[in-house]
């Protein structure tokens, strides 16, 4: 393949792009770099879909001329999309006369092939969705996307294209080319669709004005959904440029989301059929972002501003939003954000991780040898092998679209890069001068891992993948996968050594050197307010705290309804190293296995604790003590000069039961 054509949903532009939006957008991009990165020529579009009659609305609402409007949130989404760093080739709105003249010319062939004719529409229509419904659509008459509107009924001559015509072609075309529709749970729906029937759907809306008119008869526009798909072959000279248009089409790739699967797969494509045009290699259906489990919206108040994300981590942070997106979803599977997730993510595998990684080896090459490294003598055959199978299992990932896995294999490599320092400890090395050959080639090897994690990374995170190629002594401006995406054994490499990368986002942090019960971790073990009783409704903060607090500042139900209280079993414990009253737990709290850690060593012997049912704090963010990261804190009654006492119970509870 030497070339690759991808695209992604063009967005309506009636508000302004939210991180469910973006997220596609990433994962695009993401693709687009990867394909450069291997040398193959890549054009990316992406764009704005602008002949909505929401978008229209919302511009008389605004008191603006539609297009104006349109222009303004042009600038809005290209300001997103700058700040995330997406790397479109080219962006195409659908006022724009290229887009015209593709549809007009796309119009026309399924005009002369016979495939739209005139006749009556008369059904249901959503306006939100701007779409035809029919009954079966209908929840409670109501369309069930749009619960608090009324679908229209409207009778209007429409042309309809002959969708029916195509239902054994389509078959047959999904059969025969499985990679059409991906990932598979996406194929299976659309297959059974098709084996349902399919209806021909009205491609036209008769009496309106913001739309481009159909060549045959102007008095009516083209129907906003398929003027929209249009936009993939008019971006690339359709019915204007032959020779831009059979260089680039047909696509090598359509990123969208799930819920217009069937636009790309069904209609689409027998669009394209009828006007004798090459369909698209693949259609790949992502899945939803949601925010705390529930759907992003505005009226929930989980609507999330993709820049704000990025912000949160400074200049370069859309790079950690964007490992997240990444890394941290399924691509093709519905993903969750949230933002004590987010933190917990940045710290995890950038600050404490890969940051610290980078650290710790460009100090080391400063410390023992002036930042400069050379090979001395035997590789570690051992990291080697680790990053051969990281570049061959990153490349099949990514090759198929599993962009989780191609960052998952690249976490791989740094990972048994910090075990390796751990085994070979460069500190003790550079003890004794017999080993001082060893040594440099240890650091190089540190190095040369770091520098290929980075070249596997930057689709991911260019900027700063390019800010740790620098530092790892490697930074030609441009990559090539087959040059630098494998193990390079040779060369002098110039490190430097410069402040963290990701600086560690604060979170509670609690010291370990408590003496007194009532200085005991309070990450860890509830203060003295809460009574060794065991039954749940004990846990209520005023019923037996040893002084009540004064009205003034008792809390309301709301504000103690925001503790999340839960039970969990006990599965395993062990004694944190070099502390005193810490032990380290695992325990099951019902949706998941966590670890956690409580100041309760003094108090128990962690193998009487295995088997036991605990109260925990599930909703707490994580804090990290004596280098371990507990989520969650378990509660214990602390009488002044006793030991701790865990909350228990009278009889056994399945883990995950909420305490209230
Ligand atoms: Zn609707």
């Amino acid at each position: 393949m030497t070339r690759f054509y991808l695209t992604t949903a063009i967005d309506y532009v009636n508000s302004r792009p939210h991180l469910g939006t973006a997220y596609e957008k990433v994962c695009a991009d993401v693709i687009a770099r990867y394909k450069r990165l291997r040398g193959i020529d890549t054009r990316f579009l992406m764009g704005n879909d602008e002949h909505s009659q929401n978008v229209y609305k919302k511009a008389v609402e605004e008191g603006l001329d539609p297009l104006a409007y349109c222009d303004r949130m042009e600038q809005e989404f290209r300001k997103t999309w700058q700040r995330l760093d997406v790397s479109f080739d080219d962006f195409i709105r659908t006022t724009e006369p290229r887009h015209k003249t593709g549809v007009t010319d796309l119009a026309r062939r399924i005009h002369d092939a016979g495939d739209i004719y005139e006749g009556v529409y008369e059904g249901w229509y959503c306006v939100s969705c701007e779409e035809f419904k029919q009954d079966k659509d209908l929840v409670d008459g109501k369309c069930p996307l749009h619960p608090t509107l009324s679908p229209e009924w409207i009778r209007e001559k429409n042309h309809f294209f002959r969708l029916s015509k195509y239902q054994q072609p389509l078959a047959d075309h999904l059969a025969a080319h499985p990679e059409f529709l991906q990932p598979d749970i996406r194929r299976n729906e659309i297959l059974r669709l098709i084996e349902g029937g399919l209806t021909d759907i009205s491609v036209s809306r008769a009496g309106q004005s913001w739309g481009i008119p159909l060549p045959f008869d102007p008095d009516s526009v083209v129907y906003v959904w398929f003027d929209a798909l249009i936009n993939y072959a008019s971006a690339v000279g359709l019915g204007a440029d032959q020779a831009l248009f059979e260089r680039w089409w047909p696509a090598n790739l359509h990123v969208i989301g799930k819920d217009i699967t069937r636009f790309h797969a069904v209609i689409w494509p027998a669009m394209l059929m009828a006007a004798k045009l090459p369909l698209p290699q693949t259609v790949f259906g992502h899945g939803f972002m949601t925010m705390n489990g529930q759907r992003m919206s505005k009226s929930l108040g989980t609507v999330i501003d993709p820049i704000e994300a990025a912000d949160r981590f400074g200049p370069a942070g859309q790079d950690p939003l964007r490992l997240y997106l990444v890394k941290e979803i399924v691509f093709g599977s519905d993903g969750d954000f949230t933002w004590e997730r987010y933190d917990d993510r940045y710290n995890a595998d950038l600050a404490n991780n890969l940051g610290n990684l980078v650290s710790r080896v460009t100090a080391m090459a400063h410390r023992y040898r002036s930042g400069r490294v050379v090979p001395t003598g035997a590789r570690s055959d051992q990291l080697v092998r680790v990053g051969e199978q990281v570049v061959n299992d990153y490349q099949r990932a990514m090759d198929a679209f599993a962009i989780h896995d191609g960052a998952a294999a690249a976490f791989r490599l740094i990972d048994a890069t910090n075990e390796f320092i751990a085994a070979t400890s460069p500190w003790s090395l550079a003890k004794d001068p017999a080993s001082a050959d060893r040594l440099t080639q240890v650091l190089f090897d540190a190095a040369e891992a770091i520098r290929l994690a980075a070249v596997l990374l930057e689709p991911v995170m260019p900027s700063s993948c390019r800010e740790i190629l620098r530092r790892v002594g490697a930074p030609e401006s441009e990559r090539h996968f087959d040059r630098d995406g494998r193990w390079r054994g040779e060369g002098e490499r110039v490190l430097v050594q410069e402040g963290p990368l990701w600086p560690r986002k604060e979170q509670t942090t609690v010291s370990d050197n408590a003496t007194q019960p009532a200085t005991v971790p309070p990450a860890t073990v509830l203060p003295a307010t809460v009574p060794p009783a065991a039954a749940p409704s004990a846990a209520a903060p005023s019923a037996a705290a040893p002084t009540a607090p004064g009205a003034a500042d008792r809390i309301s139900i709301d504000d103690f309804m925001k503790v999340e209280l839960r039970t969990a079993k006990v599965l395993a414990a062990e004694r944190v190293p070099k502390s005193k009253k810490l032990l380290k737990l695992q325990v099951d709290v019902g949706t998941e296995h966590r670890t956690l850690v409580a100041g309760i060593a003094d108090a128990y012997e962690p193998e009487a604790l295995v088997g036991r049912t605990v109260v925990v704090v599930f909703n707490l963010k994580p804090a990290t003590l004596m280098g371990i990261e507990s989520n969650g804190m378990v509660l214990a009654a602390s009488p002044d000069g006793g030991k701790p006492t865990v909350v228990g119970f009278d009889s056994p509870l399945p883990p995950g039961t909420r305490v209230r």
